[in-house]
């Protein structure tokens, strides 16, 4: 069984939790991370013989054209993170086609290779923002992976379907959806193998939640941030539990991470597409 492995290619600040601290106009500003926190993924995934899928932010590709050319010279899938980071939620139908295409048209200049796939910032496609779907799809896109069928402060879709499913079918576009992964336990889902949660629990856990699913003959979807590779980013104090749930293990991530690359089989979404 052949898992899923990808990464959402933002700077430091991008997170919803620092949002309001780093206005778009301070960007430019701050100092640019993400270029040094690719190389060494990208670095790891050539050393394992291993092709991703990046959903690149655009404008993290408009500031640094390399990074678009070093994804796509290493044989990985690039794909869409959005323009700027804003969550569906916060824009209008008309506000996020013109943020999906812009990031679109950026992505498939650069790399003259066409965008398939689209994951929202913070897994924002939720049931108040299905109307994104059909966007998509008018869009040229294949697929979608931002559904969490979790309970969660900030996303989740608790009742989605936990395998992928076709999210819209219409005049000859369809769109697919693959949900984040989840291990059921006592009835509930529950999260696994991305971001806080890779960091989070013992890989012990997430080596479990990888399996089940393969017995379930359901590909495994690991996701990751550049920036949770990075012990030297600047640290901003958010509280406790936010702090917590921000920084923890980043400076062991990158070896947990290595451990899960090699107990198991990964690629691309795209060769999950027929
Ligand atoms: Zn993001």
């Amino acid at each position: 069984m052949k898992n899923i492995i990808s990464v959402d290619v933002e700077e430091w600040f991008h997170p919803e939790a620092l949002q309001e601290r780093f206005p778009r106009d301070t960007w430019d500003s701050q100092p640019q991370r993400v270029r040094g926190n690719m190389e060494k993924l990208l670095g790891l995934f050539e050393e394992k013989g291993i092709k991703a899928t990046f959903f690149t932010l655009g404008w993290v590709a408009q500031k640094d054209p390399q990074i678009i050319k070093d994804i796509v010279s290493g044989g990985h899938e690039l794909a869409s993170h959005g323009s700027y980071h804003r969550m569906v939620t916060k824009m209008t139908p008309e506000e996020f086609r013109e943020d999906l295409k812009t990031s679109l048209d950026i992505l498939q200049d650069i790399s003259g290779e066409k965008v398939l796939g689209f994951r929202a910032p913070t897994f924002s496609v939720v049931k108040e923002t299905f109307w994104s779907l059909e966007i998509m799809a008018e869009l040229g896109l294949r697929y979608d992976s931002s559904v969490y069928p979790i309970w969660h402060d900030r996303y989740g879709v608790p009742d989605a379907p936990r395998k992928r499913y076709v999210a819209f079918e219409k005049n000859g576009l369809k769109l697919e959806e693959f949900p984040m992964s989840t291990m059921q336990w006592f009835g509930k889902n529950m999260p696994f193998g991305g971001g806080g949660y890779l960091r989070i629990f013992p890989n012990a856990i997430t080596r479990m939640g990888i399996r089940k699913m393969n017995r379930e003959n359901l590909p495994a979807i690991m996701y990751m941030h550049p920036w949770e590779f990075d012990a030297e980013q600047p640290r901003l104090n958010l509280g406790r539990l936010q702090s917590w749930r921000h920084y923890y293990n980043i400076d062991k991530n990158l070896e947990k991470l290595a451990q899960l690359l090699d107990a198991f089989e990964w690629g691309p979404f795209r060769d999950h597409l027929n």
